[in-house]
């Protein structure tokens, strides 16, 4: 794709929903897409700032080939600005710290070398690196291995558009159902991020979702029951949904941890919605993958390691309902 287009001042990024405008030499919110000479640099192109094989329970996704390795890789740069963030020493800064380049190439050997499964785009808001993402997923591709995207939720149309055939799964953000919250706190946009959800999910991605249950922000009954309702109606009960516990960090370090009756009240309205599939994270507490019409025990984890998975071609052996995911 074209990740920009002319306007009579210069050129719009079309990589986000901030659609920034950039005269000649202007860099737009993320820090790192500027105006060179009327063409859009990705200024973190190859740049690579944190870069993990984590476990795929990490990143998190729970129904994406369980207990696979992800090579995990970030950048610098975001498109959002949480107080809460718990990678803002890379997410909320612009200069990568250190100038070594990587390819593509490179690291799908790296992802070969490491028995990686999966590609994950993480740490920071992959969206603002997107063409270097896309240049490593479609390489990766040509080796069988699959592109995850961990997001806030607020890439473009176009770039959800031009994924179809190139990510496979999507953890995203939905970090509130308040449209104050995301445009005051977070610097961006509910309805935007709804509407991705909404596509990703007509696009037949894979997708699940996390919200951190923040004290005293995001953790009313009535928020959290909208958040799980939405989920439930449209984008269907078997979408897992992840509820994680905060801890202190960047601009809230003065906050408490998320109480465990917090998670445990999140836990039960998600349930109540109607969702198959909740999970707690951030606490020492096991993460059982139930059969929705059986109840039996399919997949039991422990932190982010598995301990027994009992899916059998993507099916509960006990009653043979299919069960929602990518299994390996
Ligand atoms: S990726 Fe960056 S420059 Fe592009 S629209 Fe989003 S915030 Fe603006």
């Amino acid at each position: 794709m074209k990740y920009y287009a002319n306007t009579p001042k210069g050129i719009k990024c079309l990589l986000c929903r901030h659609y920034c405008d950039l005269s000649d030499g202007q860099t737009g919110i993320c820090g790192v897409n500027k105006n060179e000479g009327g063409t859009l640099k990705n200024l973190v192109y190859g740049k690579v700032a944190a870069l993990h094989t984590d476990p795929i329970e990490k990143k998190p996704l729970y129904h994406f080939l369980p207990g696979s390795s992800a090579l995990s890789i970030g950048t610098v740069g975001c498109n959002l600005k949480c107080p809460f963030c718990q990678n803002w020493e890379i997410s909320q800064v612009t200069e990568v710290p250190y100038q070594q380049k990587v390819t593509p190439t490179q690291l799908i050997h790296m992802a070969i070398d490491n028995h990686c499964q999966s590609i994950a785009y993480t740490y920071n808001e992959p969206t603002v690196f997107y063409p270097f993402a896309r240049d490593v997923a479609l390489e990766a591709k040509k080796h069988g291995i699959k592109n995850i995207f961990i997001s806030n939720g607020m890439e473009s149309p176009e770039v959800i558009e031009d994924m179809v055939n190139i990510i496979d799964a999507f953890n995203i953000d939905l970090k509130s159902f308040n449209h104050r919250f995301y445009k005051a706190t977070l610097k961006g946009h509910l309805n935007s991020v709804l509407d991705t959800l909404r596509r990703i999910k007509e696009g037949g991605f894979w997708l699940e979702i996390t919200t951190l249950v923040i004290p005293d922000e995001n953790d009313s009954r009535e928020e959290l029951t909208a958040i799980a309702r939405f989920i439930a109606k449209e984008l269907g009960t078997d979408t897992p949904w992840h509820i994680s516990a905060f801890y202190p960090q960047y601009k809230m370090i003065y906050k408490n941890r998320t109480p465990a009756q917090s998670l445990q009240r999140a836990y039960d309205i998600g349930k109540q919605q109607g969702l198959h599939h909740v999970y707690k994270g951030n606490v020492a507490e096991q993460g059982i993958t139930r059969c929705p019409v059986c109840q039996k025990e399919l997949v039991v984890r422990s932190g982010y390691f598995i301990i027994t998975n009992a899916i059998s071609q993507g099916r509960c052996p006990a009653c043979n309902t299919k069960i929602s995911g990518i299994w390996n």
